[in-house]
C-alpha cells in the first residue's frame, strides 16, 4: 500500500520504519528541513516505563491553581483567551481523580514496557547510534515523607511487573557516584533497573536515514495545508507544493494534529504542554551522573548523553509558543548546579523549549479515524520517546489488520 506519514518527529519516523517493514511504500512529509526538529529535538532522553505515572493526578489541580500566583509549581497554568485551551483543561481536570490517575497509569505502564521492547528490537535490527545507555534510571527524593509516599505509589508499577528498587541515601549514591556531592540533599531514591536513556533526536535522524535506505521518500520543507476528502475517504493531502495522493494517511503532527483534522469533524483532545531543556558540554566526567534520573521534588530531569549533560524541567499549559528567554532556565540551572557542580559548563547552556502533545489521560491516540484510510498516531505527551516505537508497531498491526501484541486500552479515538 502507498502510505503517507504526516510529520517527521519521532512518532512519524518510527511509524515509517514499521510500515516499511510491512512492505508498504512510504512517504514522510514535514514542514521543517529535517527529522525531529520540533518537539523531538531536545527532550530529556529518558526511556522511562518506571516513570509512567499519569500527570493528571489529584495533586495537579492544586499545582495549577497555585501556579497562577507563584512561578515555582511543577505544572503551570497560564490562562489564554482560547476555547481550545479551556476545553482541554476541563478534560484534564476530569482525569485528576485518584481512580482515573490509577487507571491511566495502569494502562500506560505495560504499554511503555512494550514500547521499550520494540525500541530495543529496532536498535538491534538497524544498529542506529543515539547515545543510548542502559543500566536503569534513578528517581530521587529530598524529604523522607515524600520518599515514603513515592515508595507506596510505585506499587502500581510493581503490579504491572516492573522491577523497582527502593534505595536509601547511601545506596543511591553507591548506585550513581555522580550524585556523591549531592548526598546531603537526598533522602532516598526509587531505582528502576530496566529503564534506559538516549538522545531521541539522534535516534530519529539515524532511523530516518535507515528508512530512506529502505526506500522511504522524505519530503522536508513542505507544509501540509489540508486533507482532500472523496466518498468518505481521504484521497490526498494538499501541501504548499501540490497534492500527494496515497492509499492511506497517518497523522503524526504532534501538537498540530488536531488543527489539520478539525474541519473534517475529528476532534482530538491534544494541547501543548511546554517544557524547557538545557544541554551543557561536560567538563569533568568524574562529576557527571552515570545514570539519567529525576530530582523528583524539583521535577528536574537530567541525563548524561556522551559528552553532554541534558537537563529539562517544567510543564506549562500556556499555548503554542515555543519561544524562550534565558530567565526561563535560571532556576533549572541553579538547581542542577547544586547537584552536579563542576561536571558541566553551566555558563554555556544550549537552550531550547518544546511543546509536548498532551492528551488529558497521557495516553496517545492510536486508532482508525472516522475516515477509514486516515490513521491516528498522535498525542504522546511527556513520553513520546518512550512510547513511539511501540505505537508504531501497534499502528502497523492495525493497518495490516493484525491483532497488536498488547491491549489497546486507553488508545482509542472517541469521536
Ligand atoms: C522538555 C521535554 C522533555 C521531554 N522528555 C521526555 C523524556 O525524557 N522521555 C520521553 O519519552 N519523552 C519526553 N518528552 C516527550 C517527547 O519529546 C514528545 O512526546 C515527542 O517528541 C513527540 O513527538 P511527535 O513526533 O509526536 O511530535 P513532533 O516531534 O512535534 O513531530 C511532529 C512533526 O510534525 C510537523 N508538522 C506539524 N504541523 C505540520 C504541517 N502543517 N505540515 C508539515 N509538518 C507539520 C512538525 O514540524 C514536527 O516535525 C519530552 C518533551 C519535552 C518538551
Amino acid at each position: 500500500m502507498k502510505i503517507a506519514v504526516l510529520g517527521a518527529g519521532i512518532v512519524g519516523v518510527t511509524a515509517a520504519w514499521q510500515l516499511l517493514k510491512d512492505g508498504h511504500e512510504v512517504t514522510v512529509i514535514d514542514r521543517l528541513p529535517g527529522p525531529a526538529e520540533f518537539t523531538s529535538f531536545a527532550n530529556a532522553g529518558l526511556v522511562a516505563p518506571g516513570h509512567a505515572f499519569a500527570w493528571a493526578s489529584p495533586a495537579a489541580p492544586r499545582m495549577m491553581l497555585r501556579s497562577l500566583i507563584s512561578g515555582d509549581q511543577a505544572i503551570r497554568f497560564r490562562p489564554r483567551l482560547s476555547l481550545r485551551q479551556w476545553v482541554w483543561v476541563a478534560q484534564f481536570l476530569g482525569q485528576c481523580t485518584d481512580e482515573r490517575a490509577r487507571l491511566n497509569t495502569a494502562v500506560k505502564a505495560p504499554f511503555c514496557r512494550y514500547s521499550q521492547k520494540v525500541l530495543n528490537e529496532v536498535v538491534d535490527e538497524t544498529g542506529v547510534n543515539y547515545a543510548g545507555q542502559k543500566g536503569g534510571l534513578l528517581y530521587f527524593y529530598r524529604t523522607p515523607e515524600v520518599f515514603e509516599a513515592a515508595d507506596k505509589k510505585c506499587q502500581i508499577l510493581r503490579d504491572a511487573g516492573m522491577s523497582i528498587e527502593v534505595l536509601d541515601a547511601d545506596q543511591t549514591v553507591a548506585k550513581d557516584l555522580g550524585l556523591a556531592a549531592a548526598a546531603g540533599q537526598i533522602a532516598g531514591a526509587v531505582y528502576t533497573p530496566d529503564d534506559e536513556s538516549g538522545d531521541a533526536n539522534f535516534f530519529t535522524i539515524a532511523l530516518a536515514k535507515k528508512c530512506a535506505e529502505a526506500g522511504a521518500n522524505f519530503r522536508y520543507g513542505e507544509e501540509i495545508l489540508d486533507l482532500r476528502e472523496r466518498d468518505g475517504l481521504i484521497s490526498a493531502i494538499i501541501t504548499d507544493k501540490g497534492d500527494l495522493v496515497a492509499d492511506a494517511f497517518v497523522l503524526s503532527l504532534g501538537v498540530y494534529s488536531p488543527h489539520l483534522v478539525e474541519r473534517l469533524g475529528i476532534r482530538l483532545p491534544i494541547y501543548p504542554v511546554k517544557g524547557y531543556s538545557a544541554t551543557l558540554p561536560v567538563t569533568d566526567a568524574a562529576k557527571m551522573p552515570r545514570l539519567g534520573g529525576v530530582d523528583e521534588e524539583n521535577l528536574l530531569a537530567y541525563c548524561p548523553m556522551d559528552e553532554r549533560l541534558r537537563l529539562t524541567a517544567t510543564a506549562e499549559i500556556s499555548g503554542y509558543s515555543n519561544g524562550h528567554r534565558p530567565g526561563d532556565f535560571r532556576v533549572m540551572l541553579k538547581r542542577a548546579r547544586a547537584l552536579f557542580d563542576g561536571a558541566a559548563d553551566f555558563e554555556n547552556p544550549t537552550m531550547w523549549a518544546g511543546l509536548r502533545p498532551m492528551t488529558p489521560t497521557g495516553m496517545p491516540i492510536i486508532d482508525r479515524s472516522p475516515y477509514p484510510n486516515l490513521w491516528l498516531n498522535t498525542g504522546h505527551g511527556h513520553m513520546g520517546w518512550t512510547m513511539s516505537n511501540g505505537s508504531a508497531r501497534i499502528l502497523a498491526d492495525l493497518i495490516a489488520q493484525r491483532q497488536p501484541a498488547i491491549s489497546r486500552a486507553g488508545m482509542e479515538y472517541h469521536g
